[in-house]
């Protein structure tokens, strides 16, 4: 069956069943809020472990809600856990691909069964809106339907090879799995991030032991589950949760790691890579940060640049790797640009993500809520002006914060530089379309960018010339974000990936296959 992206939401809205879409979701919520407080162990194959010290999840949209008691491994039991996962090794390598298509397959639709009870503990666990969550859940589902479709294109990566030295020489490339690989998910796509890097690394034939964050470990949870009821062996998905310093001990000293992926910051992959290889070089697939830019000429229609930035900027509080956080304006423009972002930002609805009319529900946590204090702080300090937000609303139960937009900050401040993943967008005029590239790339990430122009010879330019992975002209649904599998392959360019094979993209599973030569006589 060709490949169809799954697009929950928009199919309700084109069919007028906007209601049922909630009152499935309400029905999920419901479901989820029934489980909170439950604990959950550490995943060894069938077996399930506990540890002596526990992590007490609490979710960020009412903190005296305990989500669940999950274990707090230490670096020997995540080796371990390891070591379970390099037994399992030798069997699922050999295990045929159309098998494993299959269990793909079969997890794709089990997802879709679950997809609003996932959608809701995405919600409790990261404060979500239920469009994301579900659109979250839908990306999920678009991963193991592509996948599938990739390995069944490729035949499983065997391919005869055509050229013969001797009469009777025969050559076959087949594409093999490495091992046990060490999986690093974030807090922001708790399940789509863990599935893509997971599902990556399985489906090609390695094994795996996820490592969730530690403020979202329930959706993985939840995951491994799926992927097991699916047909996928027990012991080839391995579970654990510890802090990164514990992940991080494994990597530095543990030659069974076959390879790793990873998404989350910049700082922390290169820090993780370079321990890793420093034992012996391996392979590891990283998704890291970005410092996306969004560029506004004088022959963009006003109404798409705005509202694409402004969800670019502010979904999910800007704590997207593909956030929008700087934009660069044509000057003719400039004014009436930041006359109606400041327009559409006013009617911003913050809140509890589980309201229906919610656009922004809380940060993640404390640190992050301190972070977007102390940048907004810094942005005055330097002689920025807020022409929107700028604000924590005091709340002790939740981390509320308004979408911030910033002018005037000198190009000297390093926040034009630095990932804030937090809801602030700076915004800078410039002469023309030259310069505004010029700024674009004048980052060390190359993640995600937007132009807003409606000729074509300058988005032709602007594609040309801007250093990012995902690129976008005139996208009014957010200029730099909401990638979906099959239709933007997502990944970065620069200090923002590294392989540049993006996932969700025809390329991605070679990023855990290494190729074998084969010739009989
Ligand atoms: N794929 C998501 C998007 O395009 C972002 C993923 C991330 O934040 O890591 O918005």
């Amino acid at each position: 069956m060709p490949f169809v992206n799954e697009k929950t939401y928009q199919r309700y809205v084109q069919e007028g069943r906007e209601e049922e879409f909630h009152k499935l979701f309400e029905e999920g919520l419901k479901k989820v809020s029934e489980e909170l407080g439950r604990e959950y162990p550490i995943l060894l194959g069938d077996r399930e472990l506990k540890t002596r010290e526990k992590i007490e999840v609490r979710s960020p949209i009412d903190t005296s809600l305990t989500l669940g008691i999950f274990q707090k491994a230490d670096s020997s039991l995540v080796k371990l856990a390891v070591s379970n996962a390099k037994d399992a090794f030798r069997d699922w390598r050999d295990s045929d691909w159309k098998d494993r298509v299959e269990f793909t397959v079969r997890a794709a639709n089990e997802l879709r069964r679950m997809k609003y009870e996932l959608a809701a503990t995405i919600t409790y666990e990261n404060g979500k809106i239920r469009t994301e969550s579900v659109a979250e859940v839908d990306e999920t589902i678009d991963y193991f339907n592509y996948y599938a479709q990739v390995l069944e294109e490729n035949r499983g990566y065997v391919k005869e090879m055509e050229g013969r030295i001797y009469k009777n020489e025969r050559g076959v490339s087949v594409m093999r799995p490495y091992g046990p690989w060490l999986i690093i998910s974030p807090f922001n796509f708790p399940l789509a991030i863990t599935a893509t890097m997971a599902l990556g690394a399985l489906i090609t034939g390695n094994t795996v032991v996820i490592k969730p964050s530690s403020d979202t470990p329930l959706s993985a949870f939840k995951l491994v589950q799926v992927l097991r009821r699916a047909g996928f062996p027990a012991d080839a998905i391995n579970y654990v949760t510890t802090p990164g310093e514990e992940v991080s001990r494994v990597l530095e000293t543990d030659l069974n790691v076959a390879g790793f992926a990873f998404t989350g910051s910049r700082e922390v992959g290169h820090r993780l890579l370079k321990v890793f290889v420093n034992l012996r070089p391996r392979p590891a697939v990283l998704e890291l940060g970005g410092k996306n830019a969004t560029v506004v000429t004088v022959k963009a229609d006003l109404k798409k640049a705005v509202e694409g930035t402004y969800r670019g900027a502010f979904g999910f509080d800007g704590q997207k790797c593909s956030a929008t956080s700087r934009v660069f304006v044509e000057e003719g423009v400039y004014e009436e640009f930041l006359r109606r972002l400041k327009a559409r930002a006013d009617t911003t609805q913050i809140g509890d993500p589980r309201q229906r009319t919610t656009f922004m529900g809380p940060l993640i946590n404390k640190q992050a809520l301190e972070k977007f204090r102390k940048f907004v702080d810094q942005a005055l300090s330097e002689g920025g002006k807020v022409l929107v937000g700028g604000k924590v609303r005091e709340d002790t139960k939740t981390y509320l914060v308004e979408p911030t937009v910033i002018t005037d900050v000198p190009y000297t401040s390093s926040l034009w530089k630095t990932e804030l993943f937090v809801p602030i967008v700076l915004v800078k005029s410039v002469r023309n379309l030259e310069e505004a590239v010029r700024l674009v790339n004048d980052v060390d990430y190359g993640l995600t960018a937007g132009i807003f122009s409606e000729d074509e010879r300058e988005v032709e330019y602007f594609f040309r010339n801007v250093e990012a992975g995902v690129v976008y002209a005139n996208r009014e649904v957010g200029s730099t974000t909401g990638a979906m599998p099959g239709v933007q392959p997502f990944g970065g360019w620069k200090d923002s990936g590294l392989t540049g094979r993006n996932a969700g993209g025809p390329y991605y599973l070679l990023s855990f296959l290494r190729e074998q030569a084969r010739t009989t006589y």
